[in-house]
C-alpha cells in the first residue's frame, strides 16, 4: 500500500507510547466504578466490589436468574454473583483527544477489567490500540490490533500501521476524554471550532462517530453552524451550508427565522419546509414532512395549488389523506377538465372525493376504449378469412374481447385491450364456422406476422388450426 510521504513523517515523529498520566487514571477510575458486581455471599448478604462494603437484605425485586441490586452505600447498580465465581471481565473502550506534532489526534484505548477472586476485586489493563488523525484523514493500528478487530492486551507496540480498510468502526464516544482540549487544539486546523461542546453534544444526538464529527468539521460552516447552535444542520449536512453571504444567502429564509431555528434546533428536512412556507411553525413543519413522506418535491407541487399551512389545518380533519394521495386526486381533477375551485381543492370528505374521481377517470377511460377498439375493429375487418371449418376474425368491441378472455381463461383482457385499442397490436379469433360464438383459438399479430395462438388455457393449438392460421397469413396479411 503506498502512503504518503506527510504521513509516513508523522507516524516516524509521533511517540509510540505514552505513559498514563495521573488525571486519565483517574477519568478510567471515575468509569470503572459502573463495572463491578456485588458478590453474594449468604443469604441476601452482598459485598460490593466497587466500594468493598458489605450490604444485607435485596432492594430490588428481579425474577431473572441474571439480577441486578444496589449497593447500599456506593449506590451502585450491580449484577450479583455468587461467592463461587473464579472468572469474570468487563471490557470497554474509551477515547482521548490528544495533539502531537500539531495534529490533533483522537486515541483509542480498551480497558480489560478483570476479575480476582481471591480477593474479589477488579483489575485494569489498559492499552493503546488505534489512532485517528482527522488531518490526514488516516487511521494507524498497532500490534495489539493487526486487523482491526480483536485487540491483544499482552502484545506490545513494535509499529504503528496504517489501517486501509475501513474506519475502526468504533463510534463508541460514551467515555471521551477532553481535558485540555483548547489547549491542545491549537496550532491545528481545529483551533477555532469548540470541540468540547461538539462531542458533548453529539452524546445526545444519534449522529454517529467521532470520526464523522473530525470529517464534518473541515467545512468551515461546520464551525459557524455550531457557533449558531444549529447543531443538527451541523452534524447532518454542513456542506450544504458552505455559502459565503448573508444569513439569506446561507441558509435561503429570512434572518428572522433564526430564533425559531435555533429553538427547535431544525432539521436540514425542516429547513427545506421553512423555505417553502415561510411560516415559522414547527409542529405544521413536522406535520408536513409525516404527510408527505419527506417528499419535498411532492410539497412543492402541491404548495403550488394550495397554501401548504392551510393544508396543515385541513388535512387534521381528514382521514389518511397524504401529500401524495393529495396530488393523485388534483391530477385526477385536471384530466377531468374540472375547475379547481376552493371546495373542489378542499372538499369535505376528502376520501370520497378521491374516490369519486377515480370512477369519473375510469369511466372517461372505458369510453374511450370502447370507442378505440370498435375503430379498430373497423379497420381490421378487411382481414377476416374462412374456410369451410375455421374463420377468423379481429375482437369487435371491447365486450368481446372480455368474453374471450372468460371463455379461453386468458389474459387478452386485462393485458391486451389498452394495446389493440391504441394500434400497437392486433387481436383475433379463430372459431369453427358451425360455432361462431365460442371461443377456440387466441391470435395476436404484430407487424403483419402471428406472436401468440393458444386455445383454452394457454395450450397449444393443433396442426389442423395450425394449417389455416398458415394460409391466412400467407393469404391475407401478405405474409412473404
Ligand atoms: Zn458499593
Amino acid at each position: 500500500m503506498y502512503i504518503k510521504k506527510e504521513i509516513r513523517e508523522f507516524i516516524e515523529k509521533m511517540p509510540k507510547e505514552t505513559k498514563l498520566t495521573k488525571d486519565w487514571v483517574n477519568f478510567i477510575k471515575k468509569i470503572d466504578k459502573s463495572y463491578n458486581l456485588l458478590i453474594e455471599h449468604g443469604k441476601e448478604e452482598y459485598e460490593c466490589t466497587n466500594c468493598g462494603k458489605y450490604s444485607y437484605g435485596k432492594l430490588l425485586n428481579s425474577k431473572n436468574d441474571r439480577y441486578y441490586d444496589i449497593c447500599r452505600f456506593c449506590g451502585k447498580k450491580l449484577e450479583v454473583r455468587r461467592s463461587n465465581l473464579k472468572n469474570y471481565f468487563f471490557l470497554y473502550s474509551f477515547a482521548t483527544v490528544d495533539n502531537m506534532n500539531n495534529k490533533l489526534i483522537i486515541r483509542y484505548y480498551e480497558v480489560y477489567r478483570i476479575y480476582n477472586c481471591v480477593s474479589r476485586r477488579f483489575n485494569d489493563s489498559i492499552v493503546e490500540f488505534a489512532r485517528y488523525v482527522p488531518e490526514l484523514d488516516v487511521v494507524l493500528l498497532n500490534d495489539r490490533c493487526p486487523k482491526g478487530q480483536n485487540i491483544y492486551h499482552y502484545k506490545k507496540i513494535k509499529k504503528w500501521r496504517v489501517f486501509g480498510g475501513k474506519y475502526y468502526a468504533n463510534d463508541d464516544y460514551k467515555y471521551i476524554y477532553l481535558r485540555d482540549i483548547d489547549e491542545k487544539k491549537k496550532g491545528t486546523s481545529y483551533q477555532y471550532i469548540p470541540l468540547e461542546d461538539v462531542i458533548n453534544h453529539l452524546k445526545d444526538l444519534k449522529h454517529g462517530s467521532l470520526y464523522r464529527v473530525f470529517k464534518l468539521a473541515k467545512y468551515s460552516s461546520f464551525e459557524i453552524l455550531i457557533k449558531l447552535g444549529l447543531y443538527n444542520l451541523a452534524f447532518e449536512c454542513p456542506e450544504k451550508f458552505n455559502i459565503k453571504g448573508s444569513f439569506e444567502n446561507r441558509f435561503g429564509v429570512r434572518k428572522e427565522f433564526y430564533k425559531f431555528m435555533q429553538k427547535n434546533d431544525i432539521s436540514y428536512a425542516e429547513l427545506e419546509v421553512l423555505r417553502v412556507i415561510q411560516n415559522p411553525n414547527i409542529k405544521n413543519i413536522r406535520t408536513l414532512l409525516r404527510i408527505s413522506y419527506s417528499n419535498l418535491d411532492d410539497l412543492k407541487k402541491a404548495s403550488k395549488y394550495i397554501n401548504l399551512v392551510d393544508f396543515v389545518e385541513y388535512s387534521r380533519k381528514q382521514k389518511n389523506i397524504t401529500i401524495q394521495t393529495y396530488l393523485d386526486y388534483i391530477e385526477n381533477l385536471e384530466k377531468l377538465e374540472i375547475p379547481l375551485t376552493k371546495k373542489k381543492l378542499l372538499p369535505n370528505d376528502f376520501t370520497l372525493a378521491h374516490d369519486i374521481s377515480i370512477k369519473k377517470i375510469n369511466t372517461v377511460k372505458n369510453k374511450t376504449l370502447r370507442k378505440k377498439i370498435i375503430e379498430r375493429y373497423k379497420k381490421l375487418e378487411k382481414n377476416s378469412y374462412k374456410s369451410d371449418k375455421f374463420i377468423i376474425r379481429p375482437a369487435k368491441n371491447l365486450n368481446d374481447i372480455k368474453d374471450e378472455a372468460n371463455q379461453q381463461h386468458n389474459c387478452v383482457y386485462t393485458n391486451y385491450s389498452e394495446k389493440y385499442a391504441n394500434g400497437e397490436t392486433d387481436i383475433y379469433f379463430l372459431r369453427k364456422i358451425k360455432k361462431p360464438n365460442e371461443s377456440l383459438v387466441t391470435v395476436e399479430v404484430m407487424n403483419g406476422r402471428i406472436r401468440q395462438k393458444y386455445q383454452k388455457r394457454n395450450t397449444k393449438t393443433n396442426k389442423e388450426q395450425n394449417n389455416f392460421l398458415k394460409l391466412w397469413e400467407r393469404k391475407v396479411l401478405n405474409v412473404a
